[in-house]
């Protein structure tokens, strides 16, 4: 039934005395069990009421909790696009889905993504549970992932064992535009193989579903070197920022000691003006590295795959090595002006400056990408390699792997911006009028009948008057109605209403579905 318009009811003071039996027998009252008010249902009726001011809180006052957000209908297509492809293309390159859950130990994220980072320092919705186990939300899912393959002795399956993965993760993130609480992301993890062909092939899949939903976007690399040779350069950027030291934000300060690569991403303009000149990491590389990183540069130059060379990128999470890279979204200048895209800074704090200090260019066109990406909006997502995780949570042998992860929200904002076409779910074929209560049964059945004969058939059995469903039958652009009503029950009839002429048929009952069928073909 549809709901009637609450009606606000005033506020009486006089009217006490009128059913003196009950009081202090309502909700709430202080040291009484509350009474169900049968013999009284107006009084009845403001329990509920009085049962939620007693707990502080007016009606209808829930809202989300901060970070979160509703997905409405309108919305689905957007996800249901993004999940199609992603499960497509998962399925062609190889990918098994992999579904793991939401809640972990929280020991497992403080060893995988690094205790000195956002995500574990400030970022983790963790708890003890009723049995005093730590256990968090999950915040990514490449630790859960790394786990489940050492967990389930995936190691002696064939190599690599390639995952997909779609689902929610939750970090206590400071909540604005393009950040939540509680997001999804879908990831692709390739588990067990060094070969820098398998991070190629990574970046590919990513760009390809981009491009699949006809996205423009550019790919930012870079190789973060691995335990052998990031001693020396990490040396090399401490020693660089150690007399700008009082230039640098308070964070980058505790930094400077700690995690001295994430200055080189921090999103203070003033620290990214000090890295304007910082030593770069490709030129501390060892051999291995080195090779490694242009292997998969080639690779992607066969493939034609459009990359930025970009130094400032390291992505925040500790357990990357050699290969990292980020997908964003691109905007024309002219679209851009549109859009009046301004305020976001780039989650990775990557600004246009930095994207000029790319080294190198490489697009289809052979035209500059860097001078389209739109600085305010933030990566799609991105990954690396992470060669020493699987050792990290417990595996006995070496587990060479790369992964990425993309932000599905972020995807969809970015689908609106560059206004990529979505066709909804299919339209109703038809609308499905009823008048009066025998009719509203029979409707039912037909309902079925139709939906078994694959016809998409609209109704609103609550409505009773004819005017407003024909209304709702012509909103929805229906080619036909059926009606049916009182008469029609008693002759066994339907009548097929042709919504753009009006002309009405009477037709056999038994035979509607066939009729339909016959009109729609
Ligand atoms: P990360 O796991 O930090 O590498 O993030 C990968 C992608 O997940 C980002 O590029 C975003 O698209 C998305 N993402 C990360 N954090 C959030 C957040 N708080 N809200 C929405 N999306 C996020």
């Amino acid at each position: 039934m549809a709901r009637k318009p609450i009606k606000k009811t005033k506020k009486t003071t006089k009217k006490k005395a009128a059913v003196p039996q009950l009081q202090g027998f309502r909700f709430g009252s202080k040291g009484r069990e509350p009474v169900r008010l049968k013999k009284t249902p107006s009084r009845a009726k403001k329990t509920g009421k009085a049962f939620q001011e007693s707990q502080g809180r007016k009606m209808g006052s829930f809202s989300l909790l901060r970070g979160m957000k509703d997905v409405l209908p309108e919305e689905q297509k957007y996800w249901d696009l993004v999940r199609d492809k992603v499960e497509k293309l998962g399925s062609i390159y190889g990918f098994g889905k992999i579904e793991t859950p939401i809640l972990e130990e929280t020991a497992l994220f403080r060893r995988a993504v690094g205790e000195d980072t956002d995500i574990i320092t400030k970022e983790m919705f963790s708890f003890k549970d009723q049995g005093g186990d730590e256990v968090c939300l999950r915040p990514e899912a490449t630790a859960s992932v790394v786990r489940a393959y050492i967990e389930h002795g995936m190691l002696n399956r064939s190599q690599p064992q390639k995952f997909w993965y779609l689902g929610p993760m939750f970090r206590r993130d400071r909540p604005q535009a393009g950040r939540q609480r509680q997001f999804n992301q879908f990831g692709f993890e390739a588990i067990g193989a060094g070969d820098s062909v398998i991070d190629a092939q990574l970046i590919i899949l990513f760009y390809k579903i981009c491009e699949e939903l006809k996205m423009d976007v550019t790919v930012q690399i870079n190789s973060i070197g691995c335990l052998e040779c990031r001693p020396a350069y990490k040396k090399a950027l401490v020693d660089y920022l150690k007399v700008k030291k009082n230039f640098l934000c308070d964070d980058c300060k505790n930094r400077l000691g700690k995690n001295p690569l994430r200055i080189l991403d921090c999103k203070n303009r003033e620290c990214q003006k000090m890295m304007e000149e910082a030593p770069q990491i490709v030129d501390f590389l060892c051999e291995d590295c080195k090779g490694h990183f242009i292997k998969v540069l080639e690779c992607l130059d066969e493939c034609a795959i459009p990359y930025n060379l970009n130094s400032k990128l390291v992505r925040g999470l500790d357990y990357y090595t050699k290969t990292v890279f980020e997908i964003w979204p691109l905007f024309d200048e002219q679209k851009e002006d549109q859009l009046g895209t301004q305020g976001e800074e780039n989650e990775k704090g990557v600004s246009t400056n930095e994207t000029n200090m790319t080294n190198k260019t490489n697009n289809k066109d052979g035209e500059s990408v860097a001078s389209k990406v739109d600085p305010s909006n933030l990566a799609l997502g991105g990954g690396g390699r992470y060669d020493g995780l699987a050792e990290i949570l417990g595996a006995r042998e070496e587990t060479p792997a790369a992964g990425f992860a993309v932000g599905i929200e972020r995807m969809i904002l970015v689908l609106k911006k560059q206004e990529v076409k979505i066709s909804g779910s299919k339209k109703a074929d038809i609308f499905l009028a009823q008048l009066g209560d025998q009719a509203k049964k029979i409707s039912l059945k037909l309902f079925e009948d139709l939906r078994k004969g694959n016809i998409k058939t609209a109704e609103n059995f609550s409505k009773d008057g004819l005017k407003s469903q024909l209304e709702q039958a012509d909103k929805l652009g229906v080619k036909y109605t059926l009606i049916i009503g009182q008469k029609e029950i008693l002759d066994r009839t339907i009548i097929i209403r042709d919504m753009e002429s009006g002309v009405q048929e009477v037709v056999d009952f038994d035979k509607a579905v066939e009729e339909v069928k016959k009109r729609l073909k």
